[in-house]
């Protein structure tokens, strides 16, 4: 029997380097991972494409989506959709491989209802000061959205509790390896890969 795949989610306040942190741990190329991307109906930012790193939706497309039961999750977050199709979700895990999700608080708290066996990982800021001046020194965000982010961040950090594991986000570097240890460890997991092996009882 294949191991299933494992549901990996890594969450936390905007600004804070999930995307940043993701991609270091994709190009390390340790293990074959694969990530959900997500649709959101947010406009896309200089250098973004649809397809990488968005399904970039019209509202009316977007609460389509959200109708037909195609979403694992989803929010509204500042103003516009963020959400995760289920169907990839599901078919990466049924053929063994592990997906990363990199989704806020809110949506991580649904996947958690509906798929609690996944690792839940918070990525936190060195400190809110060095988390503003991430999201400003970004230089993708007005003023207005920008205080926004950090009156959500400063609410996403109280949700920190409902997750399994919390990772300081101080250089690129030792967050990776946390998450990879973290990865590592879960994979171990005598439940999680008892019907994989062939255990002879009489010993
Ligand atoms: P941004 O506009 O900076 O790309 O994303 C804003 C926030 O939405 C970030 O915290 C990002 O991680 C989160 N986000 C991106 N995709 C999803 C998703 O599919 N679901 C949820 N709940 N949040 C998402």
């Amino acid at each position: 029997m294949t191991e299933k795949g494992l549901l990996i989610v890594l969450s936390g306040p905007s600004g804070v380097g999930k995307g940043t942190v993701r991609q270091a741990i994709f190009s390390r190329g340790e293990r074959e991972f694969t990530y959900s991307i997500s649709a959101t109906t947010r406009n896309p930012r200089e250098g973004e494409v649809d397809g990488v790193d968005y399904f970039f939706k019209g509202r009316e497309e977007f609460e389509e989506m959200i109708a037909e039961d195609g979403l694992l999750e989803y929010t509204e977050y500042v103003g516009n959709y963020y959400g995760t199709p289920i169907d990839y979700v599901r078919k990466t895990l049924d053929s063994g491989k592990d997906i990363f999700l990199e989704i806020e608080v809110q949506g991580a708290m649904q996947v958690k209802e509906r798929m609690p066996e996944g690792i839940f990982i918070f990525l936190t800021p060195p400190d809110m000061t060095e988390l503003e001046s991430r999201i400003v020194n970004r230089g993708t965000d007005e003023s207005p959205i920008i205080k926004q982010r950090m009156e959500k961040a400063i609410e996403e950090l109280s949700l920190m509790r409902y997750y399994d594991y919390a990772v300081e986000n101080d250089t690129v570097e030792n967050a990776v390896q946390k998450v990879l240890g973290i990865i590592q460890s879960e994979h171990l997991k005598v439940s999680r890969i008892l019907d994989t092996i062939c255990v002879d009882e009489r010993e």
